[in-house]
């Protein structure tokens, strides 16, 4: 195939959130975007469960629109291995469900709205850098040239290694499988999250209401068969209810990559590893870098050379000094959190249980480092210590 013959200043690769955040705002900058989505439409099929907080969403410039939002959260309950449940919540809502779909249309809208031309059925196959311009080969076997290219394309993205990059770790991507279900007992106003070797080992299984009488339920675990860990939840807690959809997806907690730029190219969202490790959860920390990744972009692909990379390694160490620190602290307690037995779990739910107060002062769904470091430190929890080390080694052994 020959040389390409569309010039774009940034092509972003993937429609999702943190695609169409970064093409939004580099097109704001007046660059010329285009935004490449391989479905025939934007945000189908959808794995998400829609669970964001109202900080987060805050921090995204965004308000819970009618178009995408479905319920509004006051907290969680959480149910241990053994024994009774444990309530967190809020008086005010902490977080909005909402129609993923809905959202990664609302934001494509938004973003074609600003001038980003948005190709769906269009898949980027191939990256290559010559001299100071990007090239991308389409599945057509057509090509594109732009300055800077975004891959915002999600988990198991093959383009970062074609631009000398590292993707997320594979081997720390968790099958996932979730059920719309309807005809439920009512459901309140609680996201439900439940533990333990018999229903999500490493891992936890959830519930997150939609409607009175509908929730979001779904489970990812490092072994075993997933579908039969979600159908026994299903007949244990809501042994009348319907089945009304079934959608798998992969649930990443391998954490960032050790560096998202290199000339003409920059990654964002889980494309990235911008995943708090604890949940998976990606829609507003991949949604910020979105952000920040396009605006870096625009302003890259008004320079050349080593002008241009400086603001690409920009981006790269301004998302860092915002999340970094609380991945960090993320990646800490889901590497203790994978490894530990039921009965470990069980005693670690009594500190959550004695400490629920504080959690639910302080808490914070987006930004955990600092009530992650602050229950580690308590001394009922380093009593614990020597009983996680021997769950740790248990596990690598196992
Ligand atoms: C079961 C499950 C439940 C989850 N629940 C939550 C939750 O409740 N809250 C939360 O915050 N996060 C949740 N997540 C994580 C969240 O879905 C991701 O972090 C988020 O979708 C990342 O957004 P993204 O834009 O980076 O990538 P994606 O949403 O994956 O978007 C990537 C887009 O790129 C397109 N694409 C891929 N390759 C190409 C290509 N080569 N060319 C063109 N287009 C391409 C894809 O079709 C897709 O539209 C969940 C994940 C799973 C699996």
């Amino acid at each position: 195939m020959g040389s390409p013959s569309d010039h774009y200043d940034i092509v972003t690769v993937g429609a999702g959130v943190s695609g169409c955040e970064a093409a939004l705002e580099a097109a704001k900058k007046n660059a010329r975007v285009l935004l490449l989505e391989e479905h025939p439409q934007v945000g189908l099929p959808s794995h998400c469960s829609g669970v964001v907080s109202l900080s987060g969403l805050e921090l995204l410039g965004l308000e819970a629109h009618s178009s995408f939002s479905q319920k509004l959260i006051h907290g969680a309950r959480f149910f241990p291995p053994h024994g009774e449940s444990i309530e967190v919540r809020k008086k005010d809502p902490v977080a909005l469900i909402l129609n993923r779909m809905k959202l990664d249309q609302f934001l494509a809208k938004r973003a074609v709205a600003e001038g980003v031309e948005l190709r769906t059925k269009t898949r980027a196959s191939k990256f290559e850098r010559r001299a100071d311009e990007d090239s991308l080969t389409l599945a057509d076997g057509s090509k594109v040239a732009s300055k800077v290219v975004i891959d915002a394309s999600g988990a198991g993205s093959r383009l970062p290694e074609q631009a000398g990059l590292q993707a997320p770790d594979w081997a720390q991507i968790l099958p996932g499988l979730q059920y719309e279900l309807v005809e439920m007992k009512e459901q309140g106003d609680l996201v439900e999250l439940f533990f333990g070797s018999k229903r999500a080992p490493g891992f936890f299984a959830w519930s997150i209401p939609t409607g009175k009488n509908s929730a979001r339920v779904g489970l990812a675990s490092k072994k075993g068969n997933v579908k039969k860990f979600l159908d026994d939840l299903v007949k244990e807690q809501w042994p009348r209810s319907t089945i009304d959809a079934t959608k798998s997806g992969s649930v990443l907690v391998s954490g960032p990559v050790a560096r998202c730029w290199s000339p003409g190219f920059i990654m964002v969202g889980d494309a990235a590893g911008q995943v708090k490790q604890t949940t998976g959860g990606g829609i507003v920390i991949g949604g910020y870098c979105g952000k920040l990744g396009g605006i870096a972009a625009a302003s890259a692909a008004n320079h050349n050379g080593t002008e241009a990379e400086q603001f690409l390694r920009n981006y790269d160490t301004q998302w860092r000094e915002k999340f970094g620190s609380d991945l960090r602290k993320m990646s800490l307690a889901r590497k203790l959190f994978a490894s530990l037995s039921d009965e470990t779990l069980d005693r670690l739910f009594s500190v959550l249980r004695d400490n629920v107060v504080e959690i639910e002062a302080e808490g914070d769904m987006d930004f955990q480092g600092k009530i992650i470091m602050k229950m580690l430190k308590k001394r009922n929890v380093a009593t614990l210590l020597p009983r996680v080390a021997a769950d740790a080694v248990k596990a690598i052994f196992s």
